[in-house]
């Protein structure tokens, strides 16, 4: 069948594979000049099946609300005015708290560990066909906490995931400084960690570009530079979708069999153009790239910071920390006073752990470090939308939010059995069906 993708971040690009795979006949548009250069450029690089905790839990309202002042919050839920501007915000805040129980929690905890699984197999398949390298690093995730507090609950969340099969140990400090040695220069904070040694870590815009280049090998058409103008339905079905491309200003339409949405967090306002309407809302996040300087010193193990909830992974020469959600709009740009006391957070904590380990000071000639940031497409239950909309031959992977380098390789490949009549193998409620 001809099969058209709309998006080339991880989702469109595993999409695209697995379907030519499948011996379809695949086109991808995307506005940038590649692959990955949108939220699946710089995030924390980690594949992280066994730490998917959702935001929403029954402590996230007040947290928010403790938050919502402080400029390096961890989440920061920045409402739009007027209201009826930022109603999507809105509802997606309303659809977020509606999570915030422990039965809610429970269920969407199975749903992205079942996702997790199925990905982290499908990845593993990727790379063993392609041979794709990424400066990946197959040494677990680790988590570390700094107040009892804090460590004394990892140990009950460390349960309630082995109900769903998940191997996640409770360390203790002595234990994790074996793990991971680096931790040596900031030992006396730490009051101990968790563990997932099946976990793993990876350069994601590596791996999509890649990706995309052995696809368009085997014979997918990418057309880039180009926008996605519009979806156009005939009754209830896909006619076509317009398109423009840059560089001439030319727009055509594009015809096929199916097409598949996979536009991040601009998924959603195409859809509404269409009558759907997913509550997938952008969720603002921070990297920071920096070069290492003292390699024998610097982590191998990715890890989390529980206090400041930001992630740490080694990319080769760089270390790489990204974190914090920021739920208010569309802007990407790193200029506000927020954003700047944002990125200065994630270089001292980087100081913090490893002194004198990474070049962190900041505004320095030649482009380190690279500060960037991104939009997650974030749905209130953390599952994302991989399935059929409700107008024939229109098909949506979208909505992955904080998880989405995670459960690339296996929505990817989801998308496309379902496309091709096939059950993909695994407990997971796919959309439309
Ligand atoms: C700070 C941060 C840290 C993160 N850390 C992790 C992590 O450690 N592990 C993990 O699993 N996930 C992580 N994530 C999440 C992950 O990066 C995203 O979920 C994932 O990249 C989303 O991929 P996508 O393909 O859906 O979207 P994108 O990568 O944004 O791709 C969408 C594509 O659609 C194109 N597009 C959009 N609109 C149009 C249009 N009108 N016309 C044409 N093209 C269009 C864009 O150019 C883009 O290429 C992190 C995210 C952030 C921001």
């Amino acid at each position: 069948m001809k099969i058209t993708v709309l998006g080339a971040g991880i989702m469109g690009v595993s999409t695209a594979w697995h379907l030519a795979e499948r011996g379809h006949e695949v086109t991808v548009v995307d506005r940038q000049p590649d692959a990955a250069l949108e939220t699946s450029f710089a995030n924390a690089a980690q594949i992280s099946v066994s730490y998917c905790e959702p935001w929403a839990n029954k402590e996230a309202p007040l947290k928010a609300l403790k938050w919502m002042f402080s400029k390096e919050a961890p989440l920061l839920f920045r409402p739009q005015f007027p209201i009826g501007k930022g109603w999507h915000q809105y509802r997606w805040g309303l659809e977020f708290l509606a999570n915030c129980n422990d039965a809610a929690f429970e269920r969407n905890v199975q749903q992205l560990v079942a996702l997790g699984s199925y990905s982290h197999t499908a990845l593993k398949d990727v790379v063993n066909a392609t041979g794709i390298e990424y400066n990946r690093l197959e040494k677990g995730i680790a988590h570390f906490y700094v107040d009892q507090k804090s460590f004394d609950s990892a140990a009950g969340a460390a349960a309630l995931m082995a109900k769903y099969g998940v191997q996640r140990r409770v360390v203790s400090r002595d234990e994790l400084l074996r793990i991971e040695p680096a931790f040596k220069l900031y030992a006396d904070h730490i009051v101990g960690g968790t563990y997932t040694p099946s976990d793993e870590s990876g350069d994601a815009r590596e791996f999509t570009q890649q990706l995309a280049q052995r696809c368009a090998e085997r014979g997918v058409q990418f057309l880039w530079e180009h926008d996605v103008l519009s979806l156009n339905k005939q009754g209830d079905s896909m006619d076509s979708v317009s398109v423009q491309d840059r560089r001439s200003g030319k727009t055509s339409a594009l015809r096929s069999d199916h097409f598949v949405l996979s536009m991040g967090s601009y998924t959603a306002p195409l859809l509404r153009t269409v009558g759907i309407n997913l509550p997938i809302y952008p969720g603002k996040g921070y990297s920071a790239t920096f070069k290492i300087l003292k390699p024998e010193l610097a982590p191998q193990v990715s890890f989390i910071d529980d206090s400041v909830k930001c992630a740490m992974s080694r990319l080769g020469d760089y270390l790489r920390i990204a974190g914090t959600i920021e739920v208010g709009g569309y802007d990407t740009g790193l200029d506000s006073s927020l954003s700047r006391a944002r990125c200065e957070m994630l270089a001292r904590r980087v100081e913090a752990i490893f002194p004198g380990v990474c070049d962190t000071r900041l505004d320095t000639e030649g482009g380190n470090p690279q500060f960037w940031t991104g939009l997650r497409p974030a749905t209130p239950t953390n599952i994302p939308y991989i399935g059929k909309s409700k107008v024939q031959k229109l098909w949506v992977n979208a909505g992955h939010g904080t998880l989405g380098w995670t459960h690339g390789a296996g929505s990817g490949k989801a998308v496309a059995e379902l496309i091709s009549g096939a059950k993909p193998d695994m407990n997971f409620k796919f959309y439309g069906y």
